[in-house]
């Protein structure tokens, strides 16, 4: 008799998945194809990792994971208020515009405007999915132990080495 392959850490799992969030569709597989990724590295949010544990090729299943289990909670800190007339006039002042940002060392960040007031306005840095219950359908389309190359990378190689 053969043992049938079940996710386990040190499996690679090809993964087919729709990610619903407030009840829209945000990222599909059928859009790019399924993902591949090392059970047990942290390759995906941990949620949704400790979710798969013992599934079968072929299997579905419903995950919802809630956002302490995603990307976080919304962090309060993360909010700053700007005066209205530092931002470029092509910009759109309305909730939800996004933009790209530079710190003082350079570095982009992205922001996205929560609040338009009379003089100033508030904008959010947190993760967009932060705060966020994530529903997925997942769909095991494959599984192979993982080479030892790869467990030592942590990440799957598919046709090239590095
Ligand atoms: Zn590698």
């Amino acid at each position: 008799m053969s043992a049938v392959l079940k996710v386990a850490d040190g499996q690679v799992i090809e993964m087919d998945y729709t990610l619903r969030v407030d009840g829209a569709i945000i990222d599909a597989s059928s859009e790019h194809g399924p993902i591949e990724f090392i059970q047990g590295k942290g390759n995906i949010i941990p949620g949704l990792e400790k979710a798969l544990y013992g599934m079968t090729v072929g299997e579905s299943k419903d995950v919802v994971v809630l956002a302490g289990d995603a990307y976080g909670e919304k962090d309060s800190q993360a909010y700053m208020e700007v005066p209205r007339n530092q931002f470029p006039v092509d910009i759109p002042m309305e909730s939800g515009t996004q933009m790209e940002l530079h710190d003082e060392a350079g570095q982009p960040m992205v922001a996205r405007i929560d609040r338009v007031g009379e003089t100033s306005v508030w904008l959010d840095f947190n993760h967009p999915l932060a705060g966020k219950e994530l529903h997925f359908a997942v769909k095991i389309a494959g599984l192979r132990p993982a080479t030892q190359q790869e467990l030592d990378h942590g990440h799957v190689h598919s046709g090239h080495d590095h």
